[in-house]
């Protein structure tokens, strides 16, 4: 059975790659901060196991690894924060600049290393990050530290992307969209499903051929840098 570890996975986009993993027939891990906060609707113990992690803290993350023993086929980097929403002129919260990098741009490859033998065992070998339309390189200014961060997740994540093929690991990084969540807002235009969806389609087509891949859950490319 196809295994898929989500983090971020209490609300939001994680949550709904929850509901969309189970709904497609795989045992999913779902990963969070604080385990008390899970909440799905489907709740089949055989196929859904619960764990607490935290992407920036590096015990949580080797504490989550550890409890986790069966191979990994998809491992979902989801868990992220909008961060200080300021143009680059603007912004002095340096404080929560750094904490926006540690969660969207290190957590991600925290998560993936200590996942990595997981991934190994795994038949589908796919690792995967949800970035940002923002992770595009451009003159944009407004939400500088968020932008960034996703900016330089990207070229994480090419980079792994360079280092597993060998492996025979894929590496892709998928726009959800602007999706309903706390993050994108009750004005988003679409909702968590409907992205959950499309991400899985996405993730499907990941292969080695097109790996390092940077595309939105409907499968539009977008380009590094404009
Ligand atoms: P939400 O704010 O709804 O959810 C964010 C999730 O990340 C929560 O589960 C939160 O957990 C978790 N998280 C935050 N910090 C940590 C941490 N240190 N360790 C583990 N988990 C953490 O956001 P979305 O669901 O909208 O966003 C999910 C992903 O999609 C993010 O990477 C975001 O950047 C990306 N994205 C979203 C868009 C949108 O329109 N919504 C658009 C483009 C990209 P907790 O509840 O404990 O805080």
């Amino acid at each position: 059975m196809e295994t898929i570890l989500v983090t971020g996975a209490n609300r939001g986009i994680g949550q709904a790659l929850v509901e969309q993993g189970l709904k497609r027939g795989a045992r999913v891990i779902a990963a969070m901060r604080h385990v008390a906060d899970a909440d799905f609707s489907i709740n089949d113990p055989a196929r859904l196991k619960i764990i607490a992690l935290d992407v920036t803290d590096d015990a949580s993350v080797a504490a989550a690894a550890a409890a986790i023993s069966e191979p990994i086929d998809i491992l979902i980097n989801n868990a992220g924060i909008a961060g200080p929403q300021t143009p680059a002129a603007s912004t002095s919260d340096f404080a929560g600049f750094l904490q926006t990098l540690n969660i969207n741009t290190v957590g991600p490859l925290r998560v993936s290393h200590a996942f990595l033998p997981h991934v190994r065992r795994g038949t589908a070998k796919k690792i995967t990050t949800i970035t940002s339309g923002m992770g595009e390189l451009n003159a944009n200014s407004d939400w500088t530290p968020y932008r960034t961060s996703k900016v330089a997740v990207n070229k994480v994540m090419r980079a792994l992307a360079s280092d597993l093929r060998v492996e025979g690991i894929a590496v892709g990084m998928f726009c959800p969209g602007w999706v309903r969540t706390r993050m994108g807002g009750s004005n988003a235009s679409i909702s968590p499903e409907e992205s959950a969806k499309g991400l899985y389609n996405q993730i499907d087509a990941l292969n080695l051929k097109n790996t390092g891949i940077y595309q939105n859950y409907a499968g539009r490319s977008i380009p590094f840098a404009s």
